[in-house]
């Protein structure tokens, strides 16, 4: 067992909290903003375009809009319905790839069934691809070069970094392989960096003995899109989780009669790790400091 492990396991349960960790990042990003600007840069400018009217979408855009206000950042938010043809989109995004004032484009998704996300992804300007899915920005991440990093994966990162844990040698799980979440972090945590280093396992739909797999994760992360997936059976003490998931679920004492949780059980599985993140406010806050870093740097590069 990794000796960094040893000494996490008799420490207690560490919130990583999203909330304070991307107050504090933020507050970073809207100091070198200014300063970028004062140099002379241009301020960087966040388009976000949203299709029909999810409500989840709804509300993952608002705050993406309103942190550009925070942070110092100019933003244009294009709203089209759902009918909107998959010509007529692609046209909306190379009319702001031509435009030079935008420095970053994200296309929220999840889109109608009759447009494909592969063709909106590839047509965003590699250079203006804030949210990190172009096959140029994987592709680089891939091969170990300079590129905006996958924003949820990205924030995972500068939540770990933030709380100073090294993860060299550590045994990372991650459950869930899809290309904007699951696999990246993969490529991320197998690194020559720290947050990295780790020896990575990734779990999907199709893995047998996911309960074994999971037992011996040093870190989980746990990408999946089911409410309470990961018990406590499935974690070894001192574990570190980060909780993707963001499930709605039937709760009939709130005014909504709804409410958030995460892939992970949290409340049984808690007093088992050194770190876990909570669900709402955890890794979705971070995934907006991570959509923001790479703003920043893309204004930076049109400057
Ligand atoms: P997805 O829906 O594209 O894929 C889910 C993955 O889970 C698949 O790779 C599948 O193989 C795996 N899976 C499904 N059932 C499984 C099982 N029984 N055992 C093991 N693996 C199984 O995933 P996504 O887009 O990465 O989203 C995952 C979750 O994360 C969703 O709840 C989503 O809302 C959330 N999400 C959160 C953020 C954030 O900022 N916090 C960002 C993106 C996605």
């Amino acid at each position: 067992m990794c000796n960094k492990l040893i000494a996490y396991i008799f420490a207690p349960m560490q919130l990583l909290d999203g909330k304070a960790t991307a107050a504090h990042i933020k507050e970073q990003i809207k100091k070198d903003t200014a300063e970028h600007i004062a140099n002379g840069g241009k301020q960087p400018h966040l388009a976000a375009i949203i299709v029909g009217n999810n409500p989840a979408s709804e509300a993952y855009v608002g705050s993406k809009i309103r942190t550009c206000e925070e942070l110092g950042f100019g933003s244009t938010l294009l709203r089209f319905e759902e009918s909107i043809t998959e010509d007529e989109l692609l046209a909306e995004i190379r009319t702001l790839n031509d435009n030079a004032d935008v420095d970053g484009i994200l296309v929220q998704l999840p889109l109608p069934k009759h447009i494909s996300d592969d063709s909106v992804i590839n047509t965003i300007d590699p250079g203006k691809d804030v949210d990190g899915f172009h096959p140029v920005s994987q592709g680089k991440m891939l091969l170990g070069q300079k590129s905006y990093l996958p924003a949820t994966p990205y924030g995972m990162l500068l939540m770990l970094e933030h709380y100073k844990i090294d993860t060299t040698g550590m045994h990372c799980v991650v459950i869930g392989r899809s290309n904007i979440v699951g696999t990246p972090m993969t490529v991320l945590m197998s690194r020559n960096a720290n947050p990295g280093n780790a020896t990575v396992t990734i779990c999907h739909s199709r893995t047998k003995n996911l309960k074994e797999i999971c037992l011996q994760a040093d870190i989980i992360v746990a990408a999946i899109g089911r409410p309470k997936f990961v018990t406590e059976d499935m974690v070894k003490d001192g574990a570190i989780i980060l909780d993707v998931g963001i499930n709605r679920i039937d709760d009939a004492t709130r005014k909504s009669g709804t409410r958030l949780v995460g892939d992970v059980d949290f409340d049984n599985v808690k007093d088992k790790c050194n770190f876990i993140t909570p669900v709402p406010g955890g890794v979705g806050l971070m995934t907006i400091c991570g959509l923001m870093m790479n703003t920043l740097e893309a204004a930076k590069q049109h400057s």
